[in-house]
């Protein structure tokens, strides 16, 4: 008997046990609310994969309203899934169970898309880890199975409408495997040094391909040895397992603080200076190319995104929600465990959290991380008539050089007095 297959964020074929277990005749489905409220570089990039998953399933992949009402109306034996971790994907799946069980047919949840998964690695008193370094230790010692191959001889049937259609994306299962390819060929022996780079390629670009389950981190994890980029490489895949443990157990804190102290500090409505950073028009030239990168590509280089964050939340003084939505509409590996806790993080408000004192200086900061000004030229054209490392500080220049270039709408330096102020008032709270 058919089986419906529900794909959320796992969307593959190879190393995918809840999809093995579907059975040999399966309707593959994804639901079509899943695109309300995201951007359209979003919108494009994730029904790009689903057209791209399609094509590995004759073309059968369909988008339904309503998974139970679906599953009844095709009489199957059975509803197959992997499991989700995060707050909304738990509430989904609880429900869809629900509906379920009331029409007799089967929920099946197979593993999710983690090497470890969540709620799996404790301490030894049986607690959570709240720190990364002794989290990754214990993660790395429980060890992942190895990949599994892509279920063979299934035949897929098609039920749904047709999928939206749009831009070509380079996305999808095989563009992940190549692209995680040219990583270990172009930059993998570098990362170490290389990652931190706003103007070079220095990172594996796979965050999208992570966060839709377009590869699983055990096939990533499979081909790394020991030299000291491969060792930082998969450091950095814990840190999703990681924020997506801490999920887990502190589901709150998709919004609210992991420290709850800092939700009494005081912060600033400002929706004009809210609206100058979501727009790249801050007048720093960091902040602003990251902002720009993000609109136009939908991603943005890990040191930026820290950047950015610190700009908003210490030197406009803007609670770090506000920052985190603007990341959920436009990331295209948007990610809500590494995105909250990414944000908590630069806020001083998370775990492991750099001391909200470290106030990332957005000046100095593009000196170090764009040495040459590349990146900022390539996202803020109203730069381009700069050369060198001096477009970072552009105010220095006659103004004719970027005529159109808005004046910073904050002093740095001020900000980060006032910020400092703010964390003593809480100290007496
Ligand atoms: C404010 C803020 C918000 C963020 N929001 C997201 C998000 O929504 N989705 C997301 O995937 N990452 C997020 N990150 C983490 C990180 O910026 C991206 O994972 C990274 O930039 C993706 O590029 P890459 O694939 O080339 O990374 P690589 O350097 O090649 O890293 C490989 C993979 O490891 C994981 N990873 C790397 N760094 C981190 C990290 N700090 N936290 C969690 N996982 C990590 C990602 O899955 C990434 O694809 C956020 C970071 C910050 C500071």
């Amino acid at each position: 008997m058919a089986t419906l297959y529900w794909f959320r964020r796992d969307l593959r074929v190879a190393d995918n046990p809840a999809l093995v277990s579907a059975g040999s005749e399966v309707y593959p489905v994804v639901l079509s609310g899943s695109l309300e409220g995201l951007s359209q570089v979003r919108i494009d990039s994730l029904t790009a994969s689903w057209r791209s998953l399609s094509s590995q399933l004759s073309d059968s992949l369909g988008l339904v309203d309503d998974l139970v009402a679906t599953a009844k109306n095709l009489g199957v034996s059975a509803v197959h899934c992997s499991r989700a971790f995060d707050p909304v994907g738990i509430a989904d799946q609880l429900e869809v169970q629900r509906g379920l069980d009331e029409a007799g047919i089967k929920f099946v949840v197979g593993p999710g898309n983690y090497a470890v998964s969540p709620g799996v690695v404790r301490k030894p008193d049986g607690t959570p880890y709240r720190v990364y370094t002794p989290f990754f230790k214990a993660w790395f010692a429980n060890g992942w199975s190895n990949p599994l191959p892509a279920p063979a001889g299934v035949t897929w049937l098609k039920t749904g409408e047709d999928l939206p259609s749009g831009p070509e994306v380079r996305v999808g299962e095989s563009f992940a495997k190549e692209t995680f390819a040219n990583f270990q060929r172009r930059a993998l022996e570098g990362y170490n040094e290389d990652r931190n780079r706003a103007d070079l390629s220095g990172t594996s670009h796979l965050s999208h391909a992570l966060a839709h389950g377009e590869i699983h981190p055990r096939t990533l994890l499979a081909e790394l040895g020991d030299s000291e980029g491969e060792v930082t490489f998969m450091k950095e895949l814990a840190w999703r397992e990681f924020y997506a443990d801490v999920l887990l157990h502190n589901p709150h804190t998709v919004d609210g603080y992991y420290e709850p102290r800092f939700a009494k500090m005081r912060y600033d409505e400002a929706p004009g200076k809210l609206e100058a950073w979501q727009q790249g028009k801050t007048g720093y030239p960091m902040v602003d190319a990251g902002m720009r990168q993000l609109l136009a590509t939908g991603w943005m280089h890990n040191r930026v995104r820290m950047i950015v964050a610190s700009f908003l939340v210490k030197d406009l003084h803007i609670e770090w929600q506000h920052g985190a939505r603007w990341f959920e509409q436009h990331l295209t590996d948007f990610d809500v465990a590494s995105n909250s806790h990414g944000w908590q993080w630069t806020a001083g408000c998370g775990t492991d959290a750099s001391p909200y004192y470290r106030i990332f200086n957005p000046i100095t900061q593009g000196y170090k991380f764009d040495p040459n000004g590349d990146y900022v030229r390539k996202f803020v054209p109203e730069l381009r008539g700069i050369p060198g490392k001096e477009v970072h500080e552009p105010w220095l220049l006659i103004s004719s050089l970027a005529p159109n270039y808005p004046a910073p709408i904050v002093d740095h330096a001020v900000e980060r007095e006032e910020s400092l102020a703010r964390l003593e008032e809480l100290k007496t709270l």
